[in-house]
């Protein structure tokens, strides 16, 4: 039994943003390991309840805020945990996410004030991934991520 990798849905062709659109249908090297089935998607605001369409939500001195001023932090924490559960039930150690979320950003976020301007940073999911000793990869760097999954298998 291969390691699977968990990915953003929204990078996958899945329209589960909040603006009702995918980010990507889908890189090539993703598409081939998800035909292989090595691929395992997760959008972690729906999981969490979150409709689609929702309004936009940034980080804000560690709380999550709708641009609306709405305090969503638990309902992304929630979010988190079970993007954690799943990856703990499919022994799943690394993950490729969609970069900028204030849930699946691995290497930026929004700052917060709802003017585009990102910072350093990392989202819910990923923040309590790494800290159960998963690897997040972001959707800029699926060589590299690539290059790791073939070490682990
Ligand atoms: Fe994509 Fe993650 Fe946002 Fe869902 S929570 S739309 S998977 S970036």
């Amino acid at each position: 039994q291969k390691h699977q990798i968990l990915v953003s849905a929204c990078l996958l062709g899945q329209a589960v943003r909040y603006d009702g659109r995918y980010a990507s249908r889908g890189h090539k090297r993703l598409l081939d390991l998800q035909a292989a089935g090595l691929i395992v998607t997760l959008c972690p605001e729906m999981a969490a309840g979150l409709p689609v369409p929702r309004p936009p939500a940034e980080i804000y001195r560690g709380q999550v805020l709708s641009d609306q001023g709405e305090n969503l932090t638990d309902t992304f924490d929630r979010g988190a945990e079970i993007a954690l559960k799943l990856c703990q039930n499919k022994k799943i150690t690394m993950a490729i996410l969609k970069e900028n979320s204030p849930s699946c950003g691995s290497s930026f976020i929004y700052d917060g004030q709802f003017k585009g301007n990102k910072i350093r940073g990392a989202g819910k999911v990923t923040d309590l991934l790494r800290t159960h000793g998963i690897t997040v990869f972001s959707e800029d760097q699926i060589e590299e991520a690539c290059h790791y999954f073939e070490t682990i298998n």
